[in-house]
């Protein structure tokens, strides 16, 4: 049976595209639809204008240091428009290279929404059809809004970055990434922050320490974190949204933020009639090498509920194109993975939690709390951690994690090494990079705790 391509990738986002690339540098046949942006959630709604948001929020913390060292600092205010202008061009860029990647490498694109017709057949929004000898749906995820009255007066982390004006107060509700990364940046873009998160800590699933070190540092700069509080309704009113909470008084904020999670894009797409299976969240059901219930069809990213980080969806695309174009069996590694929270202070981390480590197996931690000399200085009474989880049996690292400026960069080197398999005494017999923060990951001498 002959096909019109042999590769037909449904979303242009990180995974997508890096599939589509690579598929068609082995001399594949290979279209691609995207509906939306290319560049998908990480370069249009994500982690690009994010992280550019937070480099945003962290100068009026520098101009303070820059006075507490000498300098005569003249800040004025923060101008969103200014800012938001200047990420729109950037984006605009970006998703000028994505297509670029894509028009450069003869892999045909149609800016169109992509549905199943059945295992080999793709409809566009436009009513072309097209076959596929395999398809791969890259279609990411998009956040939701809890089920509550009024939960449509929120906004979601998409909404974020087309604000023409920022509130001059918010609330966030959630404990995850999303809302803990904005609650820091718009705390230091000068909004008045509320956090609501139902549960006892934030950052649920990581290091017990290091998120409240997090946590610690989120209220003392100013974001007001309320735990064990939700959201009851919701209903407009002057200035902004009235909140009702599970306890507590009601409160008018200028905006709700729902940062309650993301859901896989697979509805309305055709998957389910063509036999694919679907999981309780609406993720495909794919096995170690991507592949669905139906042989013909293959799912990375967000779309299969794993790990969704845009990293690991690329690592899913490269390991997709290695088994099907090249035919070369590759599974997915989803050990070890290292990954940072873009608060402030930044939280980087691989491996197991002290937590996680405990109900495994004998472990001993080691861990060093203290203020860094750049913020000391400045008068900041700021602490970072630096900590290791460390096999009792094995003296192999089973988690590091690192609450400080910069985490994000530390933990992608210390990931190495975890990843490598190193011991404890293999990080010892690294010679401290002094004077650092994190040359106290190799001068921790006695655990402070075993167990
Ligand atoms: P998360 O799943 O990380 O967090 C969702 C949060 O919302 C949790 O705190 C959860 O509480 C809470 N929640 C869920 N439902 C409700 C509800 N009905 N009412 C109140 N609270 C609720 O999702 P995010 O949206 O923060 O992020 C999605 C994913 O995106 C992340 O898991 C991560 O993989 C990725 N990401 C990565 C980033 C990075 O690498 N720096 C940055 C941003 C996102 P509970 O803990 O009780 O379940």
């Amino acid at each position: 049976m002959s096909f019109d391509y042999d590769l037909f990738v449904i979303g242009g986002g990180s995974g997508g595209v890096r599939a589509a690339r690579v598929a068609a540098q082995a001399g594949a046949r290979v279209a691609l639809a995207e509906e939306s942006r290319y560049g998908g959630t990480c370069v249009i709604r994500g982690c690009v204008p994010k992280k550019l948001m937070v480099f945003a929020s962290e100068y009026p913390g520098a101009m303070a240091d820059a006075q507490a060292y000498g300098w005569t600092v003249h800040a004025g205010g923060f101008d969103w428009s200014a800012f938001h202008g200047k990420l729109e061009a950037e984006l605009d860029r970006l998703e000028g290279v994505y297509r670029g990647i894509l028009s450069g490498n003869n892999v045909t694109t149609f800016d169109a929404r992509a549905t199943l017709a059945d295992a080999h057949t793709i409809e566009l929004s436009t009513g072309e059809r097209l076959s596929a000898r395999h398809v791969l749906v890259a279609a990411g995820g998009h956040p939701v809004r809890p089920d509550i009255p009024g939960a449509e007066l929120g906004i979601v982390s998409d909404d974020i970055f087309k604000l023409d004006a920022l509130p001059r107060s918010i609330l966030i509700v959630g404990g995850g990434y999303i809302a803990c990364e904005f609650a820091c940046i718009l705390n230091g873009l000068g909004v008045q922050v509320t956090q609501y998160y139902r549960g006892a800590q934030i950052l649920r699933g990581f290091d017990g320490e290091a998120r409240g070190l997090v946590a610690d540092e989120m209220i003392r700069s100013g974001v007001d974190l309320h735990l064990g509080t939700n959201v009851l309704g919701m209903a407009r009113a002057e200035g902004g949204v009235r909140v009702t909470p599970t306890h507590g008084e009601e409160k008018v904020f200028g905006a709700v933020m729902f940062a309650t999670g993301r859901v896989p894009n697979t509805a309305g797409m055709g998957l389910e009639a063509a036999g694919v299976e679907l999981g309780r969240n609406g993720e495909i059901v794919v096995d170690d090498y991507s592949q669905s219930t139906v042989p013909s069809i293959y799912a990375i990213g967000d779309v299969t509920d794993r790990v969704n980080l845009t990293p690991v969806a690329i690592r899913e695309g490269m390991a997709f194109v290695e088994t099907v174009i090249k035919g070369n069996p590759t599974p997915v590694d989803h050990a070890l993975i290292p990954t940072a929270i873009f608060t402030q202070p930044e939280m980087g981390t691989v491996g197991l939690s002290e937590e996680e480590a405990r109900d495994q197996e004998p472990v001993e931690v080691y861990a060093a709390s203290f203020k860094p000399m750049q913020q000391s200085f400045a008068g900041r009474d700021d602490r970072v951690l630096m900590k290791l989880i460390v096999s009792r049996e094995t003296r192999k690292v089973l988690g590091c994690h690192i609450v400080a400026p910069g985490a994000g960069e530390m933990i992608q080197l210390a990931g190495i090494a975890v990843k490598m398999g190193a011991t404890k005494e293999d990080f010892d017999h690294t010679v401290a990079v002094h004077p650092t923060m994190s040359e106290e990951i190799v001068t921790m001498s006695a655990p402070v705790r075993t167990g």
